[in-house]
């Protein structure tokens, strides 16, 4: 069931979403070589529960298995849900950074890929595009269309740049729950879908792999690879579909 929000609750949800904001804002900035990831994911816990919040990330799951960190973390051909760790961060990685808050009831979701001191040409271009896609498809995301609208623009980018779309993990909607309904697959076919309206917010995060678009999971039981080893990327926002157009809510403040 798709939960429609009232400009109220949007008001909230904004506020947990630019403490995602600032939260991979502060973290992004400290990126450097021999960083440690499970010190990135300190750093990121601390001032998200500085600022009043906590990250919704950590416990996340079904029992037994529930996410162990505040953060996700996945270097180069980890594609998402990477567990932070003892894995040092080595110049020429890209490294996508995915956080959740949970402030005052409200949930915030946002990722970004960066490279770690000088990185190769393709990873560079990679990240661009998928940043690009994220653009392209939030371009879509306005009252009136459809979620196939979406996925179609975010695909199209990928696939002309010789990229592939990840099918297994999607968008979805957010605010009152870490995942709502619907899902925002980043493939699909215009016209096609649930329609969007206002009072919809939804997490649009582009996964695009170099290679091919096939994933593996790994034994740690969170960590998605690409199968064939190649680099992937990762960019999301959380946005607010309103009669007119659509806001960026993860944004600084
Ligand atoms: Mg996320
Ligand atoms: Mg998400």
């Amino acid at each position: 069931m798709v939960i429609i929000k009232t400009d109220k609750e949007i008001r909230q949800i904004k506020k947990s979403c630019q403490l995602t904001a600032n939260t991979l804002q502060y973290i992004t900035e400290k990126i450097k070589p021999g960083l440690k990831t499970i010190e990135i994911d300190k750093i990121a816990e601390s001032f998200i529960l500085k600022n009043g919040g906590k990250p919704s990330f950590k416990g996340y799951g079904d029992e037994g298995n529930e996410f162990p960190s505040s953060v996700c973390i996945s270097i180069n051909d980890e594609i998402v849900h990477g567990i932070p760790g003892k894995r040092v961060l080595q110049e020429g990685d890209i490294v996508s950074i995915d956080i959740g808050t949970y402030l005052n009831g409200y949930y915030g979701d946002s990722a970004v890929t960066v490279g770690v001191g000088k990185i190769s040409k393709v990873a560079e271009k990679l990240i661009k595009i998928t940043k690009k896609c994220l653009f392209e498809g939030i371009k879509k995301a306005i009252s009136g269309n459809s979620i196939g609208d979406i996925g179609n623009a975010v695909q199209t980018v990928a696939e002309e740049n010789n990229f592939s779309v990840v099918r297994e993990f999607v968008g979805h909607g957010v605010g009152l729950k870490v995942h709502e309904d619907p899902q925002i697959p980043n493939y699909g076919k215009p016209k096609t879908g649930l329609k969007l309206e206002q009072g919809m917010v939804i997490a649009i995060e582009p996964m695009v792999n170099q290679g091919d678009y096939r994933t593996t999971s790994s034994d740690d039981g969170w960590t998605v690879k690409t199968a064939d080893g190649s680099l992937s990327a990762h960019f999301e926002h959380t946005i607010a579909i309103y009669e007119k157009g659509n806001e960026i809510l993860t944004l600084c403040n």
